[in-house]
């Protein structure tokens, strides 16, 4: 195991820390139903990227329940 050599100063381990905080969500919104979204990922609430349909949602689905 490693063991260090230097006390490690509050200062020094502040400034490492600072590039530590985490961004928050940068959401677009989708440009078939209008809902926010993950850039760059499929939109959860239509299936749709880059205008097409690549997920078939549930909702859409005609499911017969008296059937079963
Ligand atoms: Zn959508």
């Amino acid at each position: 195991m490693a063991v260090q050599q230097n006390k490690v100063s509050k200062s020094r381990r502040n400034n490492r820390r600072a590039h530590d905080a985490l961004v928050a969500a940068n959401p677009n919104e989708c440009s078939n139903c209008g809902e926010l979204k993950r850039p760059h990922h499929v939109c959860p609430s239509c299936g749709h990227y880059d205008d097409r349909e690549v997920v078939a949602m549930s909702d859409e689905i005609e499911l017969d329940e008296d059937a079963a």
